[in-house]
């Protein structure tokens, strides 16, 4: 089983009680759209994290990763010491599953000395740090195996916001809940329509497979920081862009206000704003256009949200720019950036007898422009968080 099993066997004592999944996941349309109180449109993907679970009788928790040689293991009743502020001595990587036990006791006023001490295996074919979230994937598949454990009764949409706060203020990461929630709520062949200011989420079926087509992931390898720079001055002209505008959160800005903003503010935060506005629009354009026409009918949207994150958010670089347009150029239905921008990974719809067309066109334009060559790959929209075994 994916090497959670076999991981689990060779560091705790015979063989686990259950294993459990989460997913990684890619965000189809709605690009900084979730700190706006916006839309965002992604899907859970095939890759996992997988974690193997067994119980012991001492009150303690330990967690080995195949993305770590060496093992990490803290008393329950300790894990209220350890956070929010992290210990120097805890690795950054066990902060995501320790810190989701601690999010866990917390929200639901769980004493720890009331649940069983557990060992975990983690292992995970979700590339890490490409911008496919494995930071969900390790956080939705520890919350789906303590929660069933500890029989804490927790629904998917409240494990989803147990893994952000685990991230938020266990591991100190500033990020919002879409990951967790795609990964929590992930269908077969389905992206999750996620409201960010409600949290209501509903399944829009993608129809990939009926349409003959596929998504290619294009990652570019140009590696970003949201810590520094580009991304929180994005969100520092989003919140400028709202108090101009007299509103709580631009998602309450319509595209039909935009040329009233543009008179009352600056060149640089308006064009922030009007991503930020026709971008929330796209999602629910995106939306009406898989549930009418099927998956072959967003492709502008998916362009046309591009050039916005190029031209008007400038959160793209060149290589994202390349990858566009070389699957463009090589017969895409559609192709934007992905992700926070500054880097990372473009994605490509396009019909299965051409992704390797595709595919080579990038390798070459890659080549061509003197960039690394990208990695490359499709996904497949999957099933969300659960117990496999
Ligand atoms: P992304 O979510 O885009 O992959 P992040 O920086 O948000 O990138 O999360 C990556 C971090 O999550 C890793 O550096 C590591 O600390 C942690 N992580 C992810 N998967 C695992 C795993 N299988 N085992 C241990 N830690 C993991
Ligand atoms: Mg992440």
């Amino acid at each position: 089983m994916t090497g959670a099993a076999e991981l689990f066997e060779s560091t705790a004592n015979g063989a686990p009680a259950g294993i459990w999944s989460a997913p990684g996941r890619v965000n189809l349309i709605g690009e900084h759209t979730d700190y706006n109180d916006g839309f965002v449109l992604p899907f859970a993907i095939q890759q996992r994290t997988h974690v193997a679970l067994g119980t012991r009788e001492d009150g303690r928790i330990r967690v080995v990763s195949t993305f770590d040689a060496d093992a990490v293991e803290v008393g329950l009743a300790e894990l209220e010491a350890l956070f929010p502020a992290r210990r120097s001595d805890v690795p950054e990587w066990a902060t995501y599953p320790l810190g989701v036990a601690w999010a866990l006791l917390r929200a639901t006023g769980t004493d720890p000395a009331s649940v069983t001490g557990v060992d975990l295996a983690i292992a995970s074919d979700v590339p890490i740090g490409a911008g496919l979230s494995s930071s969900a994937a390790i956080e939705g598949a520890v919350a789906a195996a303590l929660n069933d454990t500890w029989r804490l009764g927790l629904d998917r949409v409240a494990l989803a916001q147990v893994g952000r706060t685990a991230e938020n203020e266990a591991v100190g990461a500033p990020t919002g809940i879409m990951d967790q929630m795609a990964s929590m709520l992930g269908r077969a062949d389905a992206a999750i329509f996620l409201d960010c200011r409600s949290l209501e989420a509903s399944v829009i079926d993608l129809g990939f497979a009926d349409a003959g087509l596929q998504l290619v992931v294009i990652d570019t390898g140009v590696k970003h920081s949201h810590a520094t720079g580009g991304y929180g001055e994005r969100r520092a002209s989003c919140e400028r862009g709202a108090a101009i505008m007299g509103v709580p959160a631009l998602r309450d800005v319509s595209v039909a206000d935009l040329p009233r903003a543009e008179q009352l503010m600056d060149d640089e935060t308006f064009r922030r704003v009007r991503h930020i506005v026709t971008e929330n629009q796209r999602v629910l354009d995106t939306v009406t256009a898989l549930r009418e026409h099927g998956p072959r009918s967003i492709g502008d949207l998916l362009l046309a949200s591009h050039a916005s994150m190029r031209d008007d958010f400038e959160i793209s670089v060149a290589e994202l720019d390349t990858a566009v347009e070389a699957a463009m150029a090589a017969g895409a239905v559609g192709a934007r950036m992905t992700g926070g921008g500054f880097g990372g990974a473009a994605i490509a719809l396009v019909a299965h007898a051409d992704v390797r067309r595709v595919m080579d066109a990038a390798a070459a334009a890659f080549a061509a422009s003197g960039f690394a060559a990208p990695t490359m790959f499709t996904v497949v929209p999957s099933a969300g968080a659960g117990r496999e075994a």
